[in-house]
């Protein structure tokens, strides 16, 4: 029989259903995925050091056999536990280490157990020398003897999952191989193309990938894997771009007493910025040609206003407008904020998400579809299918990095041709932003409310938690409100839930002892989440104890300080819209980044965030620190789940990808001819549901 790759991956020999779980973990549902499952980076185990020579701070790799294995609980804080695995290799004693939580015995006992002592294993990471004593926390490991093939050789780095290790994977990759798998995946790009660019053949570069024989030649087969990503992107914008210029929008009317009501009765007068960009949009709604516009803003820059114009333009032609944004929290402020700008006007605005009771629904519903209700604003609930418009004319989503293109798509698509505004914080590089939304304008809202006073950003070690919080206490007695912010602690959202629970009541019973403090997290009722939100924006609560729920949007302008506990554990464009839940008003803020971090990564991270608090510096300072891969990752951005997660590293083959897909769109606009099909294809399946191709066919 044939090797299909879109086989579920347990026809892979020694992948059964537990296996399978954890591969999920990875996104590895299938054989394919598993072929796909790129390595991070690559280790270079042909250098192996003694444990003598090691230096503290640097990357090594050692082959060490193992003395003992003891889990003790960490001198500093007793919820701590840690693993400690002692390897000698004659030269000296290793000790590589694991942290837990106390309570995670399971996970304790797993990690202690991969060990077998008196056997040997290449231990690699950063280390750690103080004196005598060598460490390595977390380094990534494997049984020597097993990797017999690794020693000497540069070795592949996977993204894990606990209770999957390096070794178990590459021998799973290697059964694939061995099965045909990777011979069986269809190959759309063209030899000619691949001739013309230097680039071998599919199965060979997923080879070199995962069984690497020299660097230049894994650069070579990451080209490869990308520019078969790109080539599928760039078609399909190509179809987007086509559908897009033949078909016929709104022409919405000239403003007129409605908008011009909205205009004057504002709590405060519009900044220049704000003013151009409501210039841009009023020329593109009242134009034929839908609007399909990105609005980016540094945070704190008064989109909501911008956005509240465009509604109130469509209503008074006539139409209905919906507001879509990522989560709940900021789907109710939205809300609080149109219905007090809206009411005055006699504009029904409503609010739709998960949470919303069944009859008030149900009354939602029938008032969109007869007209009623004219503006609604809401969570992903809005693209359900029981949601239907009488005139839908404009369609806005907010941070629209967390949806997906189809996503947006969706909403779009009930209405006729509605005009489309997308709202974002993030700064998206231009070259990113003009090939992954080439379909988009872009206006740029350059410029802070007046008054606004910068942030003063402060770095601070652990041992000055108590001076920090003292702090807050007086800017709370000067009438201020706080922000605490504790990250996840691991990756399970129970852990969340706890970290955040129990860091609110230790905070409790010691530097905060007398203050009004709630807490918020993902895993609490959208209820229970408004509440807390609604007593801290009404002043009842003097501290939020808070994961980054509340990274996104929130807006209370008496807050004035924020403190990010553990700070390293953030990327920096992360901390930088959470310093911006602060600094909303007149008031002078503050925030307190508390971090014991060593570094010279997070060294550099969080001095950046102490030296400036423009978004779009902060935003090259991360590309700068971390490479684009990791800010431009999927995930964080909606930007379409490609194999290759470091987009901006391969601009250069994004760029010839436009040029072979535009010469292509320019002989066949639809993909109609055979030599095309095997293309059209795999577009579809990879991305069909990102682009929203359905329409197009
Ligand atoms: P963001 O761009 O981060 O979404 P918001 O729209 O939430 O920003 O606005 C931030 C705060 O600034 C809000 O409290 C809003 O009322 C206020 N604001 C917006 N525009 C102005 C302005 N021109 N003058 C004064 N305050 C403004
Ligand atoms: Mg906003």
């Amino acid at each position: 029989m044939n090797p299909v790759p879109d086989s579920p991956v347990q026809y892979i020999k020694g992948v059964g259903p537990a296996r399978s779980r954890l591969l999920a973990k990875l996104g590895v549902h299938t054989v394919e995925d598993l072929l796909f499952l790129l390595p991070r980076r690559y280790e270079d185990y042909s250098a192996t050091k003694r444990i003598s020579d090691l230096i503290d701070g640097e990357r090594a790799t050692v082959v060490a056999t193992v003395v003992s294995t003891q889990v003790v609980h960490s001198r500093r804080d007793r919820r701590l536990s840690l693993v400690v695995v002692r390897a000698s290799d004659l030269s000296g004693i290793l000790e590589a280490k694991w942290f837990f939580m106390s309570r995670d015995k399971q996970w304790i006992e797993r990690k202690a157990s991969e060990f077998v002592e008196g056997r040997s294993y290449l231990f690699s990471g950063t280390v750690k020398r103080e004196g005598q004593s060598v460490s390595m926390p977390r380094p990534s490991y494997e049984p020597a003897e097993g990797a017999r093939d690794s020693a000497g050789r540069i070795v592949p780095v996977y993204p894990l999952t606990e209770g999957l290790s390096q070794w178990q994977l590459r021998h799973l990759i290697e059964n694939a191989f061995s099965l045909g798998y990777a011979d069986a995946l269809v190959d759309p790009v063209k030899p000619e193309l691949l001739a013309r660019y230097g680039l071998p053949r599919k199965a060979e570069a997923l080879h070199e990938i995962h069984f690497p024989t020299d660097a230049q030649k894994i650069k070579k087969a990451f080209r490869r894997i990308a520019f078969e990503e790109f080539l599928l992107l760039q078609i399909g914008l190509a179809l987007k771009r086509h559908a897009r210029q033949t078909s016929r929008g709104i022409p919405h009317s000239p403003d007129g007493d409605l908008v011009r009501g909205f205009l004057s009765q504002l709590p405060f007068k519009l900044t220049k910025a704000q003013s151009r960009v409501i210039d841009e949009i009023r020329a593109d709604m009242e134009s034929e040609m839908p609007m399909n516009r990105l609005i980016q803003g540094d945070v704190g820059s008064g989109k909501t206003v911008v956005a509240a114009y465009a509604l109130v333009k469509a209503v008074e032609s006539g139409y209905q407008g919906a507001l879509m944004a990522p989560t709940e929290v900021l789907a109710a402020q939205h809300f609080n904020t149109l219905e007090s700008l809206f009411s005055p006007l006699g504009i029904a605005v409503r609010e739709l998400r998960g949470g919303t009771s069944k009859s008030e629904r149900e009354e939602i519903y029938s008032g969109l579809q007869d007209g009623r209700v004219s503006v609604v604003v809401g969570t992903h609930a809005l693209i359900q299918e029981r949601v239907e418009f009488g005139r839908l004319g404009l369609v806005i989503t907010d941070e629209q990095h967390r949806f997906g293109v189809g996503q947006r798509a969706f909403l779009q698509k009930k209405g006729e041709c509605p005009d489309v505004l997308v709202m974002t914080a993030t700064p998206i590089p231009r070259t990113l932003a003009m090939t992954l939304y080439g379909d988009l304008d872009v206006s740029v809202i350059d410029e802070l409310p007046p008054g606004r006073k910068p942030v003063v950003t402060r770095w601070v070690r652990a041992s000055s938690r108590r001076r920090a919080y003292e702090f807050l206490r007086k800017e709370i007695e000067r009438g201020g409100q706080a922000y605490v912010i504790c990250p996840l602690v691991e990756e399970s959202e129970v852990m969340d839930l706890k970290s955040v629970v129990v860091e609110a009541e230790e905070l409790e019973r010691t530097f905060l002892s007398g203050l009004r403090i709630g807490s918020l997290h993902g895993r609490m009722t959208s209820a229970q989440k408004d509440r807390v939100i609604r007593e801290f924006a009404e002043g009842e609560l003097d501290v939020l104890v808070s994961t980054t729920v509340v990274e996104v949007g929130v807006d209370v302008p008496n807050a004035s300080i924020i403190v990010i506990e553990n700070a390293e554990r953030f990327g920096l464009s992360q901390l930088h819209q959470l310093r911006g839940r602060v600094g909303r008003s007149a008031r002078q803020s503050y925030c307190i980044l508390v971090s014991n971090a060593s570094s010279e990564e997070t060294v550099a991270r969080l001095n950046a965030m102490t030296s400036t608090n423009d978004g779009f510096e902060i935003a090259e300072e991360d590309l700068r620190l971390r490479g684009p891969g990791e800010i431009f990752g999927t995930r964080q951005h909606g930007l379409p789940d490609t194999r290759v997660a470091n987009i901006l590293r391969y601009m250069g083959v994004m760029k010839e990808a436009r040029e072979v897909a535009s010469s292509i769109c320019r002989e066949d606009p639809m993909l109609q001819q055979d030599e095309h099909r095997p293309l059209k294809t795999e577009l579809n399946r990879r991305f069909g549901e990102w682009f929203d191709l359905s329409a197009i066919g």
